[in-house]
């Protein structure tokens, strides 16, 4: 018969009691970010079809033609003098959890419907460090969301 230890927060097994206590002594990563933070995204999947108040760059002038750009899908931001502009969303964190000893953050958006891209997004320190560029703005999380991102979870989707 032999004794094993576990690590209580990553379930990692080891034959030495002091290597499976030190497992335990890391914890969790640290938490750079809040539940109900904004944040700006850089690295969006989808095109914007939704509320311009999640768009961190968006300018008035945009406004004239944006009827025509929610309804040609397929592009990211208006073209303005030529250049493309690239929207970047700006995401709520609705929820934090762990996985094994790092931190995951889970976000939705309002500049997507949900139709032409993904409402939610995740990040976590699992493969290396992130950060988030912050915004002041006060947005409220679509209706909803940390229900459907609890059941995105839940049923391993997300
Ligand atoms: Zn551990």
């Amino acid at each position: 018969m032999k004794t094993l230890y576990q690590c209580e927060i990553c379930n990692e097994i080891f034959p030495e009691f002091d290597k499976a206590r030190a497992c335990e002594k890391r914890g969790y990563t640290k938490r750079i970010a809040n539940e109900g933070d904004i944040i700006v995204g850089y690295q969006e999947f989808g095109w914007f079809d939704g509320n311009k108040e999640w768009v961190h760059n968006w300018h008035p002038r945009y406004d004239k033609n944006f009827k025509d750009w929610v309804e040609n899908r397929g592009m990211n931001g208006p073209i303005f003098n030529g250049a493309k502009i690239c929207f970047n969303f700006l995401y709520k964190i609705i929820k934090i959890n762990h996985i094994k000893h790092y931190t995951k953050y889970y976000m939705i958006t309002g500049a997507m419907t949900g139709l032409s891209g993904y409402r939610f997004h995740t990040m976590s320190d699992q493969y290396g460090l992130i950060s988030f560029r912050r915004s002041n703005k006060k947005l409220v999380e679509p209706k909803g969301a940390l229900k459907e991102i609890n059941e995105l979870i839940k049923t391993g989707r997300l």
